[in-house]
């Protein structure tokens, strides 16, 4: 569209550029005659005086406009257009001629002349003609110029919009899309042309058009006139892929009918379209939810951390009154996750726990939350339940549906899974309390040795809320690894060399600091915990004691103290050959202490047992001898290599010849049994000397300080013999 003011200026005639005109006659006369007569209008005037002459001027210079007289002597008129069409010269033409029949007018016009002037001319009849003729030439330059510049600019920018980083499109009143640049073909795969003339809707995410066309209606189509211009976030859909929209910031105009030179008829005419700008802010978004996902999710299964959990718990106590249901949560504990994740190894422990949290979310209602709180734990909410039974549904179809093995690779794998379960009010009335005393609840169901459900009753808290406590800090310290193992060496009477060393547990409680084994030794049997603390020390006592063993030391024996309810363990000795097996620990340098007591409840299976361990050359020591039973003829039925004297004896040796003592008697009966005896709390020189005469042959105790680390007794070994005499 050209503006009026240009117009103006570029048609502004001779003051805009001088006009060159070429007059051609045969008559000199003539010709001086036109030059005057234009040169006086400041047209710059050449003239010829044939058609030769004229077809060279034409040739040198660019004339504006042409005056041709048709009868010239040798080459005419005639000739002359004839050659100006030839060489493509585009200066119009004006006849001027004597001969103004019809024939001669239509032959030149045919020919390219713009007009034609009888001789003798009119002068002001020549000036109107060649003004117009000039003026028709200029309009058409400057129809051109406008053209090109046009053109220019729209491929500016055309470029501009193009490389935009950004989509940018227009709508037109409809919601149609009138254009949209390039870009589009990056984020959304389509060619432009595909979506031109359609509805805007048919990119949007469909959950996201509610939103924008309100935006639109409200923001912009209200009041045009006010808005200020504002985003807004909306989901685009790629082409052909309807589940993987992006994220955009749309930053919308609208375009008003007036701003673009037009009058709207009428009021609601006013909007031409709007102009949207479209920012991709995909990977922003991503990146804030990835952030957000992680601030609340175990990353591991997907599953809500505890924080997000105990916020939808919140939610569901606080609905409770109005919907008139209760409200249910669960504490779903692995049993011996610990074990397979150790001995499986963690990518394996991983497999399994996504395996784990697949199969309970196929028990989950719509509304309920499963989350992960540690290792093995987790737990479920139920919110809007109605009764008790609603609960125990869900965690019989819990546990009926881990029954199952899994498959790990091509290993079997059996989880066995204890619930326990506090319901809204009885089990608490916040999320907080209800998530302890569900806790509780499964502690108590584990405790009991019974796999399965149990739900939280108020007499659990009471019943030993420092027992429970320890229990399931006990349970943490197995998954957290708190403990570690200390080591006591066994020293031989009659060399003062280390012959063996007894590991004994350590718990490194990260609040309480360190725990007796006195105190938690009794808590993990009770509840069953042992069997795992047990494998664990076996283990890594295994490990690091057979590094000894590998560097010379190889007569060196290692004692694993074995509590009864490991024993208890149909496949005990299946798993204990198996961890030797595994950490390639030779049976000859283990051995076992068990105490009397588990060696007389079922003598035949002991025998059954203890003698599979001694064709692998391992050893059995009796541990705390002397203070239990009276009867010794289990011992000989059993295959037992070492007595270890309790180290209460020990208090009553007062002098190096004491005979009355009680040590006495029992080192005279190793010896008549053809056993070991090692000495336990030897902590003077006395103890040793007395120990000695007796032929007791090995002793232990803090007389060679208390019991250390591995690294330390390494140290030790590498030492000089203890002095024992
Ligand atoms: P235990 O098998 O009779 O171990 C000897 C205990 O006496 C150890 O106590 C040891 O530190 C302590 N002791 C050693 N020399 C002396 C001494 O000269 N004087 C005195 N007063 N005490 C001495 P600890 O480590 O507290 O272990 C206590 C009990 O806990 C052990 O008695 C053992 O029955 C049990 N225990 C320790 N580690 C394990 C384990 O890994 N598995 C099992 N099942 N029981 C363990
Ligand atoms: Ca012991
Ligand atoms: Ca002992």
């Amino acid at each position: 569209m050209i503006s009026q003011p240009i117009y103006q200026h570029l048609t502004a005639g001779n003051d805009f550029c001088e006009m060159q005109v070429l007059v051609v006659d045969d008559d000199p006369k003539m010709l001086e005659g036109v030059r005057q007569l234009l040169e006086i209008h400041r047209y710059s005037v050449s003239t010829a005086e044939g058609g030769a002459q004229a077809c060279l001027e034409l040739l040198k210079k660019s004339y504006d406009v042409l005056l041709l007289d048709l009868h010239l002597d040798g080459i005419s008129g005639y000739d002359v257009m004839e050659f100006i069409k030839d060489n493509s010269i585009k200066t119009p033409v004006i006849v001027i001629s004597g001969n103004s029949s019809f024939a001669s007018v239509s032959k030149a016009m045919q020919m390219g002349a713009l007009d034609y002037i009888k001789k003798p001319y009119d002068p002001e009849e020549l000036l109107i003609t060649i003004k117009n003729t000039t003026s028709k030439k200029q309009l058409e330059e400057i129809n051109t110029k406008m053209q090109r510049q046009l053109k220019k600019s729209e491929a500016l920018h055309r470029y501009i919009v193009n490389n935009s980083p950004d989509i940018i499109c227009t709508l037109n009143h409809e919601g149609r899309i009138m254009f949209i640049n390039s870009k589009i073909e990056k984020f959304l795969e389509y060619k432009p042309h595909e979506l031109i003339g359609k509805q805007y809707s048919e990119i949007v995410n469909p959950d996201d058009i509610e939103k924008l066309n309100l935006f639109v209606k409200e923001k912009i189509l209200h009041n045009p006139g006010d808005y200020q211009p504002d985003k807004i976030e909306v989901r685009l859909v790629p082409k052909g892929n309807y589940f993987q929209s992006r994220f955009f910031e749309l930053t919308l105009f609208p375009i008003e009918l007036n701003s673009l030179g037009f009058q709207p008829k009428s009021a609601n005419e006013k909007l031409f379209g709007i102009y949207a700008i479209v920012h991709d802010i995909t990977e922003r978004k991503e990146a804030k939810e990835y952030i957000h996902f992680q601030a609340c999710h175990d990353l591991l299964t997907k599953l809500p951390n505890r924080a997000f959990f105990e916020d939808r718990g919140r939610i569901a106590i606080s609905r409770t009154n109005q919907n008139n249901c209760t409200v249910g949560v669960m504490f779903l504990d692995l049993d011996r996750f610990k074990v397979i994740n150790d001995s499986l190894g963690h990518a394996m422990g991983d497999r399994l726990l996504q395996s784990v949290t697949n199969r309970l979310e196929s028990c989950l209602r719509k509304y309920d939350t499963l989350s992960r709180f540690g290792a093995d734990e987790f737990m479920l909410l139920l919110p809007e339940i109605s009764s008790r039974e609603n609960a125990e549904h869900v965690a019989l179809k819990i546990i009926d549906i881990m029954r199952e093995p899994f498959m790990l690779g091509n290993q079997e794998i059996f989880v066995d899974i204890t619930i326990g379960i506090s319901i809204l009010p009885d089990g608490g009335e916040t999320i907080e309390q209800l998530i302890q005393d569900a806790e509780i609840a499964m502690y108590h169901a584990k405790s009991r040795g019974k796999k399965g459900i149990q739900f939280y009753d108020k007499e659990m808290n009471a019943s030993s809320p420092h027992r429970l406590v320890m229990e399931r800090d006990l349970r943490r310290a197995l998954k957290n690894n708190e403990f570690e193992i200390s080591y006591q060496p066994q020293i031989a009477l009659n060399s003062g060399r280390i012959i063996g060393f007894e590991a004994l547990a350590r718990w490194n409680h990260p609040e309480k600091g360190k725990i007796r084994p006195i105190e938690f030794i009794p808590i993990a049997e009770e509840t069953r915990l042992i069997e795992d603390l047990g494998e664990w020390v076996l283990r890594n006592a295994c490990s690091e004691a057979l590094e000894w063993i590998k560097k010379g030391y190889d007569m060196i024996r290692l004692s694993i103290n074995i509590s009864p309810m490991q024993i208890e363990n149909p496949r005990f000795v299946e798993k204990f050959l198996h961890i030797l097996d595994i950490c390639k620990f030779p049976g000859k340098n283990m051995e076992i202490e068990l105490t009397e007591s588990i060696l007389m409840t079922d003598l035949e299976r002991m025998a059954h047992i203890l003698n599979q361990l001694h064709k692998h050359a391992i050893t059995v020591a009796i541990d705390d001898f002397g203070i239990g039973y009276s009867s010794l003829s289990y011992i000989q039925k059993l295959p037992i290599h070492t007595l270890k004297i309790d180290q209460s004896f020990m208090h009553s040796i007062k002098n190096e010849t004491d005979e009355s003592c009680l040590v006495n008697a029992i080192i005279a009966m190793g010896k008549g049994l053809n056993l070991n005896t090692v000495a336990e709390g030897v902590e003077t020189m006395t103890q040793i000397k007395y120990l000695q005469n007796l032929g007791c042959h090995a002793v232990q105790g803090y007389y060679f300080g208390e019991p250390r680390s591995g690294q330390k007794c390494f140290d030790l070994l590498t030492e000089t013999t203890f002095v024992t005499s």
